[in-house]
């Protein structure tokens, strides 16, 4: 293969057109600097997306195929109550896909027309680091190998599915997420490895759409970084509806045969056998660094692979940064990349506006949600902080008996003596939209009286979050 030197040098280059990376190009560009985009992604038939795994086969898609899940088993089991009736609903998966990806392709449309007003060069090809200026590049369809230069480089190439060889995926009866989220029918009796964010969301969306779904997870504890008791709610409803969450429980093998799969998985009773139509593997997510850089490149990376950096992002090249799933500066979600992404190219620009890596809220997309921000009860009570507790369930509130999405509950938790709020947790429809305001209550240190003396439109489901402020408010 040809190696030509391509004389046209950027100010940045940014590997990756994921949340992290496109948002960093585009800031990039907007201050007025020279900028590259190189991404990978690219399906079966060979067509390149801008969006990396977050809008090709991560949250998007599952958001979008959880919507269609939803509307399908309220018009099967919940148009009764509101004397409504149809009669043979059908379910047409290979529709429901289309229109997921429809979504798809028109979000990414929309960030490739972003880089098209902002005069971003978006390369589809894979990209190498070669050095601290230098990054080779060779074009998905595999034409000529090129040599780029940029005086910046961000690394934001994500993450992938972690595969063991102990479930060996073939993609047909042992899959990974991003083929969970493109199947061609409901599996009768599906598993899923790991009852972590990603193995949930998954469920949520198959179980609804007809599937027997057990979920094997590991953990004796479910959801163990969640407020446990926000987590004992969640098992609670996950439980009823239909959701078969197996914890202490670790998959030690899969084997297909017969058009089915085997799962062998050990507990406090020993070895068992459990046997499914398909078998998801959801068991965690690995940065995507391998080839990422060449070895004379010297890039830092720890011993499972993620790309070091100091707390702005800066990896230990000079120039060189790192942002999103790569790096274990905050969890993997699309808005922490999001803001690295941001504050890399302002850095860059020659601002400096640092992340505030404790207000990151959380959400796990399933239905009832789940959302939090700020400290668990249980990591406060670790540390040995004086708190007190508000709860408010999200049946109090008219707006959740108007649509009958009563389930769930808001906590609050605030500082015994100081008032400051430390944590909100919530779990209930529309949990993602509600969080926002905690998020902006405590960037701004308000305290839990700020949250109860702020008038809330009545009906709302924003009123449990009133209502939790006010619970505490009466405790003082
Ligand atoms: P995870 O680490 O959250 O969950 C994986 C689970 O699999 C763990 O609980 C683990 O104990 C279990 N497990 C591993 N091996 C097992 C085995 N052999 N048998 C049984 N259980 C086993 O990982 P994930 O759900 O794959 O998500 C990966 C990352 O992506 C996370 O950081 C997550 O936060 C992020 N993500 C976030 C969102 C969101 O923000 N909504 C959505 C998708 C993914």
């Amino acid at each position: 293969m040809s190696k030509k030197h391509i004389n046209t040098a950027f100010d940045v280059i940014v590997i990756g057109a994921g949340p992290a990376g496109y948002s960093s190009a585009i800031r990039c560009a907007q201050l007025g600097l020279k900028t590259a985009c190189i991404d990978n992604w690219h399906n079966k038939n060979g067509k390149g997306n801008l969006g990396g795994t977050y809008l090709n086969a991560g949250c998007v898609a599952s958001i979008a195929l959880l919507e269609s899940a939803k509307i399908y088993q309220s018009i099967t089991h919940k148009l009764k109550t509101h004397g409504l009736q149809a009669e043979a609903v059908t379910l047409d998966i290979a529709l429901m896909m289309q229109r997921k990806n429809n979504i798809v392709d028109a979000l990414s449309k929309q960030i490739a027309d972003s880089f098209a007003t902002y005069k971003i060069d978006c390369i589809k090809a894979e990209a190498k680091l070669l050095n601290e200026r230098r990054v080779e590049i060779t074009p998905i369809d595999q034409s000529a190998v090129a040599i780029l230069e940029a005086k910046h480089i961000i690394l934001a190439s994500g993450s992938s599915p972690i595969d063991s060889p102990c479930t060996p995926i073939d993609n047909e009866f042992i899959i990974d997420s991003t083929m969970a989220l493109n199947l061609d029918a409901v599996p009768k009796r599906l598993a899923i490895i790991g009852a972590g964010v990603i193995g949930l969301e998954l469920a949520s969306i198959w179980n609804r759409l007809g599937a027997e779904t057990i979920l094997l997870e590991a953990q004796d504890t479910f959801l163990s970084l969640t407020d446990q008791q926000i987590a004992l709610e969640a098992y609670r409803i996950y439980t009823e509806q239909g959701l078969e969450l197996r914890l202490g429980t670790r998959v030690i093998s899969a084997k297909k045969g017969n058009k089915k799969v085997t799962v062998e998985y050990q507990d406090n009773d020993g070895t068992h056998a459990l046997r499914v139509d398909k078998l998801i593997v959801a068991s965690g997510r690995k940065p995507n660094s391998e080839n990422l850089a060449s070895a004379e490149a010297d890039l830092l990376l720890d011993e499972n692979g993620y790309v070091h950096v100091d707390e702005n992002c800066r990896t230990n090249l000079p120039g060189v940064y790192a942002i999103g799933d790569l790096t274990l500066l905050g969890p993997m979600i699309a808005h922490k990349g999001i803001e690295e992404g941001l504050f890399v190219a302002e850095q860059i620009g020659g601002r400096h506006n640092p992340i505030n890596y404790d207000l990151l809220p959380s959400v796990i997309f399933t239905e009832p949600e789940i959302a939090w921000v700020g400290q668990s009860e249980q990591a406060l009570r670790a540390m040995g902080e004086s708190i007190k507790i508000g709860t408010y369930s999200l049946n109090a509130t008219a707006r959740a008996q108007a649509t009958g999405k009563t389930e769930g509950m808001v906590k609050i938790i605030a500082h015994a003596e100081t008032d400051a709020l430390l944590g909100v947790h919530i779990i209930g429809t529309q949990a993602s939209e509600m969080i926002a305001e905690a998020v902006l209550a405590m960037e701004f240190s308000a305290s839990s009286e700020d949250l109860a003396r702020t008038i809330h439109a009545h009906p709302t489901l924003a009123k449990a979050l009133h209502g939790a402020a006010i619970a505490l408010k009466n405790k003082t």
